[in-house]
């Protein structure tokens, strides 16, 4: 296999970055011409082959490493589960478009799922496997399943010896017992929310029209007195993105406690179509993202964006081509948290399983899931020159490919952020002081 180099503009030299060994350098012109030949087989002059020997001797052009593998056996050790899709929220972007629901997990699928995954983790000799709560609508507007769901995880991991951890994400509205609730069995929360009182008032709606800040506000500054592991994520739309710096410090100030403070742009599907919430220029949303990086600078909240992530290694944006496991309300199993129920045309490409219920354990339908392995980065014609492909991983296959192949992955918008904040990480790496540095678009 051939080593995979680039040279990235800075400044008046380059950045060699060759990502599979984990090797960044700044180098000059000669460097990088040297190098271009070297790896087009053509003779070196006696500098060049001196510049050329140091970068061998550090493995740069070697030939004998392989790319980030996907498990191609299906046997998670995390499922996903979606307890209700009803929701007591209104988001004028909601990817579901959720509202009333009408399905509610059945337990003996919720049980079906955690017994399988207690069994692959037990055959692979793991000592913890793990749940978490999402959904097409608000988990915890079914609270009985969720109960049952983490009373049933609690008793099979006691029974098979195994430690056991429980994720939910949340819109934060919820009574007080349910908080409770939430507070003692949750580990990791990941609430929703777009931070600014007059913006998540506005965005984010009570089913019956309401402002909902005052409830979430309420819900995060629980968790951070409780001490529990939280995120926010916010959804950011071409209206909102000029107040990330404030909504950071809004974050700074009031929920001190906060781990990860997640940063999305909107996409526009579900009720942002029909709301028109479109998603922010891509450029402004990278330069208003670094002063929210500012803001957040020395403190312990570490601000992301899913396509800024240097240090991941993947063939996949997110476990959808391999052992991403999410039962629906409906009892369908999809590799993708988005496409959950049979009326999405893409639900052909991504629900791969349904619980049976006379027989109660899952089918599953192995063309389905042959087919999602081959979401990989590597089978993308479009991000082979891409400097950062194996840590994007191609982004995500629902939104940027749905029934298509990858031969026809198009990339996105997102690849400009994905790209300038990737760099930037390149050049922190690099030993660069990229704080005085403005954004690159590459
Ligand atoms: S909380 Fe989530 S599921 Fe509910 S309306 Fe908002 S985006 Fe949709
Ligand atoms: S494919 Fe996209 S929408 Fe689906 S789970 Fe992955 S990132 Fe989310
Ligand atoms: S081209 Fe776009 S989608 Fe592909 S790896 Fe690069 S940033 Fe990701």
């Amino acid at each position: 296999m051939k080593p995979e180099i680039f040279f990235l503009a800075y400044d008046d030299s380059y950045i060699l970055y060759a990502p599979l060994r984990k090797f960044i350098a700044v180098v000059n012109r000669d460097t990088r011409d040297a190098v271009i030949k070297r790896l087009h087989n053509q003779p070196l002059h006696e500098i060049e082959q001196s510049v050329v020997t140091v970068l061998e001797k550090r493995g740069v052009f070697d030939e004998g490493f392989a790319y980030p593998k996907v498990d191609e056996t299906f046997a998670p050790t995390r499922v996903t589960l979606f307890p209700s899709d009803r929701c007591n929220l209104r988001c004028r972007y909601c990817y579901a478009s959720a509202e009333d629901g009408g399905h509610k997990l059945p337990m003996p699928a919720a049980r079906a799922a955690i017994d399988l995954i207690a069994r692959n983790a037990k055959e692979k000799g793991f000592k913890q496997f793990s749940m978490g709560f999402h959904g097409n609508g608000e988990p915890f507007t079914a609270f009985d399943v969720v109960q049952e769901c983490c009373e049933y995880m609690s008793e099979t991991a006691e029974r098979e010896g195994l430690k056991y951890t429980i994720s939910a994400a949340t819109n934060g509205v919820m009574p007080e017992d349910r908080l409770d609730y939430m507070v003692a069995w949750i580990t990791d929360v990941n609430v929703s929310s777009d931070i600014l009182p007059d913006v998540q008032n506005r965005q984010r709606p009570l089913a019956g029209g309401r402002g909902s800040f005052e409830q979430v506000d309420h819900t995060l500054k629980r968790l951070d007195k409780a001490g529990v592991q939280y995120g926010i994520r916010a959804t950011i739309t071409s209206e909102s993105v000029y107040r990330l710096r404030e909504m950071a410090a809004f974050v700074k100030e009031n929920y001190p406690k906060c781990k990860l403070l997640h940063m999305e742009p909107v996409f526009e599907v579900g009720r942002a179509l029909a709301n028109r919430q479109s998603a922010p220029e891509p450029r402004v949303f990278v330069r208003e993202f670094l002063k929210a990086q500012e803001e957040l600078a020395g403190t312990s909240i570490r601000l992301v964006y899913s396509g800024e992530r240097s240090n991941t290694y993947c063939q996949c944006f997110c476990s959808v081509c391999s052992n991403g496991y999410t039962v629906t309300a409906e009892g369908n199993v999809t590799s993708c948290y988005e496409v959950c129920t049979f009326q999405d045309v893409r639900a052909g490409r991504f629900i791969y399983g349904r619980f049976n219920a006379e027989t109660a354990r899952f089918d599953f339908d192995r063309t389905v899931m042959d087919g999602l392995l081959t979401l990989q980065v590597k089978n993308i014609p479009f991000c082979r020159d891409c400097f950062c492909k194996w840590h994007c991983g191609g982004d995500c296959a629902a939104k940027l490919l749905g029934n298509r192949t990858p031969d026809e992955h198009a990339g996105s918008d997102r690849c400009v952020i994905n790209r300038a904040l990737t760099y930037r990480q390149v050049l922190q790496k690099a030993g660069v002081d990229v704080s005085k540095i403005e954004p690159v678009f590459i």
